[in-house]
């Protein structure tokens, strides 16, 4: 019950244009959005009936909103409404841990607010852990709602197959639980995959959690003249390798391949990463090699960036003014040599830039099989035959090179088309025709139909082309 509601008012840590660390608040997390419209209003939500009373109060003002986590959304929409409300999440973060009668945590209730970096440490202090994604900043909402994936999804699944129960608060600002079964399983199964801003604000998770010790953490090099090689062995190799192997093969233009990732076992069994990881070493000898064996929380922070010690070429600099253009793409069969040969061709044709930014442009290959591959009909992802997604990602630093860079992504994708399909909902992409067909395939017509029955008005709007549409 809404205790706080007496008339539709906005409650909770209430910014207005014009107040001090407004303008702040206003900023995602891609500064290429930096200078869009701002809104008018940011209000950090600090329970759920913040959350209802942000709606109500938007709804009965014809105030137009955005509901916000981490603020990663590549295309800037979550961060952006003009003249209008941010409804930010982003500081529910609180967690509840259920254990078995032998005190393993067996789930989470957990706030929708948590960065990742910091819910890997908070899990990890409790004995549990998520296969939760690679950026530290990025938030448990939109991850999770959009499907989320991380180094250990090929041995448990997605994190959203992780999810048991919901709390969400509707358009008409009530709070329902949503759950697999039940009166609202329709909700449940159109949030785990599409969730993001379009049929209400998840408020927190039930989440089954896993258990985890060590890991091999390895980051392997190849010199650039065995690119075409390397990448058809990959691709035939990794998505059907031991799924306790999570990585991802990164092609970059300042002429560097490395594959980064974690072999997940328990103690006795680490020795096993050579053996699994010889298809690909033996016939292509790599150039540098480390393998690591650490805490599994010590290899999410390598991935984070946040260890000192880990060799500079490897650092994933997620920077937090960052300027970027991403797109992304399926991969279901694998590339002949002539598709591998144009991701060459074009990282090879990349721009010259004025200024160098902290990342070099690149191709990211992210492995799927395993545990993604298999069927989940209480979800709606779509794509789970892919056998990899290919992520195509453009940065720049100085303005006159933006243009450039952003064409270059463009026509990445565009000249792989022939072999792929779809299109990752968390990598969000102006770009692409017919968004929200690519991010859900299959799913969209179904989804079109909850959205109809959750959200008649489109109250949950934040483009009329990725959006799932009001069926
Ligand atoms: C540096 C970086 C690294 C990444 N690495 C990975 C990775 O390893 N694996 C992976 O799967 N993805 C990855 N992503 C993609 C990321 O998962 C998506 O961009 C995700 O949507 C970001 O969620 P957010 O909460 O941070 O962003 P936000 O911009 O706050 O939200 C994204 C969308 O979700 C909606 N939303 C957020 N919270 C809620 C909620 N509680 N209820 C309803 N709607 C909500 C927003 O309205 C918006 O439409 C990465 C992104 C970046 C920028």
């Amino acid at each position: 019950m809404n205790t706080k509601r007496k008339t539709a008012e906005l409650t909770g840590l209430v910014l207005r244009a014009g107040d001090p660390n407004f303008e702040q608040s206003t900023k995602g997390f891609n500064a290429a959005h930096h200078d869009n419209e701002p809104p008018r209003y940011v209000v950090f939500c600090q329970d759920s009936d913040d959350v209802s009373n942000a709606i109500l109060w938007a709804r009965e003002n014809s105030i137009p909103f955005r509901v916000r986590c981490g603020r990663h959304d590549y295309e800037g929409y979550s961060s952006t409404v003009p003249d209008g409300l941010i409804i930010d999440v982003s500081e529910l973060s609180w967690m509840k841990v259920h254990r078995s009668a032998d005190g393993t945590p067996e789930s989470a209730e957990i706030g929708t607010g948590f960065g990742m970096l910091d819910l890997s440490e908070k899990l990890w202090r409790v004995g549990a852990s998520l296969p939760l994604a690679t950026g530290a900043s990025v938030g448990l909402g939109g991850c999770a709602l959009g499907g989320g994936f991380g180094p250990t999804s090929r041995l448990f699944g997605l994190v959203c197959d992780h999810i048991l129960a919901m709390d969400v608060v509707l358009a008409n600002g009530e709070l329902v639980r949503s759950e697999p079964e039940g009166e609202y399983s329709d909700l449940f199964w159109a949030l785990c995959g599409a969730g993001g801003g379009n049929f209400g604000v998840v408020t927190s998770f039930h989440m089954r959690v896993q258990h985890l010790r060590n890991c091999v953490a390895f980051i392997i090099g190849w010199p650039w003249h065995v690119f075409e090689d390397l990448v058809d062995r990959w691709q035939h190799w990794g998505p059907d390798c031991d799924n306790r192997i999570g990585m991802h093969l990164s092609l970059k233009t300042d002429g560097t391949i490395t594959m980064v990732g974690q072999f997940t076992a328990d103690d006795h069994e680490l020795h096993q990463v050579h053996r699994l990881l010889a298809p690909l070493t033996d016939p292509l000898p790599p150039a540098a090699i480390s393998l690591n064996t650490v805490p599994c929380v010590e290899a999410a922070r390598l991935f984070y960036g946040v260890d000192q010690r880990k060799p500079s070429w490897a650092v994933h600099t997620h920077s937090e003014k960052q300027l970027y253009k991403a797109a992304s793409s399926f991969v279901t069969e694998p590339l002949p040599r002539e598709g591998i040969r144009r991701l060459r061709e074009q990282l090879d044709n990349a721009p010259a830039l004025h200024v160098d930014p902290s990342q070099p442009i690149m191709v990211q290959l992210l492995c799927a099989g395993g545990e993604i591959r298999k069927p989940n009909p209480k979800n709606c992802i779509a794509h789970r035959d892919a056998l990899y997604c290919l992520q195509f990602d453009g940065f720049w630093t100085d303005p006159r090179d933006e243009q450039g860079v952003r064409q270059w992504v463009a026509s990445s994708r565009l000249r792989l088309d022939t072999w792929t399909k779809g299109a990752y909902v968390g990598y969000l992409d102006d770009d692409i025709e017919k968004p929200p067909s690519k991010y859900y395939g299959e799913s969209l017509p179904k989804l079109m139909e909850i959205k109809k029955k959750y959200d008649p008005d489109n109250v949950f709007f934040f483009n009329e082309r990725h959006n799932v549409p009001v069926g």
